[in-house]
């Protein structure tokens, strides 16, 4: 068919509709795919590879038949669940990505990310996320017991709320000198990214030429889906799929 992407599902026990949607569309459209990418944020909250409330273990045992069905799967780390690892990887037979990271689809590269590294307005969150990514700190925090980052957690998330609900809107999204500074780094006219649940396709000026920026959709009220084929690509929804050669 074509390479599909998906982020900003937030998979939790709050949302079964979406994860019964997402369970469907592993067992259907991702086995005709070429390639998946989940750019991140699949889980609204991801604690170790440990972590396996519901739906977490069957999301994993379904990747896993999407893997072992031939299609290759690529998951990149998002906000709320990068303390996915190894063992998630192993579990799924996925393949961890860097971020950001350049892909070829058809013959163009593309610049891949969750999106999260481009919101360089918000200082804080940088620096937040500069402390989630250490390696250091994510070991201490895997050795925790569960309760005890689970509490940890609920604690980041009260405080991040009051926090998000103070901010003006656009320090939310990417900033744009940002994105065209690694647009030109990585020679790249195109970049896919979810992260700011704002879908759609933005043009980006890069050295005076043309590119473009495709912004998955989150789950939270629909699902949305990237299908990158040949010919082109199309930002859609999960029934939209059927008509994509
Ligand atoms: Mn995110």
């Amino acid at each position: 068919m074509a390479t599909l992407f998906v982020s900003d599902v937030h998979l939790s026990v709050e949302r079964p509709a979406r994860a019964a949607e997402f369970l469907g569309f592993l067992a259907t459209d991702a086995r005709r795919a070429d390639a998946l990418y989940l750019l991140g944020d699949i889980f609204d909250l991801w604690l170790g590879d440990d972590d396996l409330p519901p739906p977490h273990a069957e999301v994993v045992r379904a990747i896993g038949a999407v893997t072992r069905s031939g299609v290759p799967l690529y998951a990149m780390h998002g906000n709320h669940d990068f303390l996915l690892g190894e063992g998630f990887a192993r579990a799924t037979g996925c393949r961890l990505l860097p971020d950001p990271v350049v892909v070829n689809l058809y013959g163009e590269r593309v610049l891949v990310s969750h999106g999260d590294v481009f919101c360089t307005d918000d200082r804080h969150y940088q620096e937040w996320r500069a402390f989630t990514r250490n390696p250091t700190a994510q070991a201490v925090f895997r050795t925790l017991p569960m309760a005890l980052r689970r509490g940890y957690a609920a604690l980041v998330r009260r405080r991040a709320r009051g926090r998000t609900r103070l901010k003006p809107l656009e320090i939310m999204d990417v900033n744009p000198d940002a994105v065209a500074a690694a647009m030109r780094e990585y020679g790249v006219r195109r970049l896919i990214h979810g992260h700011t649940h704002r879908p759609g396709v933005y043009p980006v000026a890069v050295d005076g030429a043309g590119g473009e920026r495709v912004v998955l959709g989150d789950w939270y009220e629909r699902d949305s889906v990237l299908a990158w084929g040949p010919q082109g690509y199309r930002l859609c929804r999960l029934p939209e799929l059927a008509e994509v050669p």
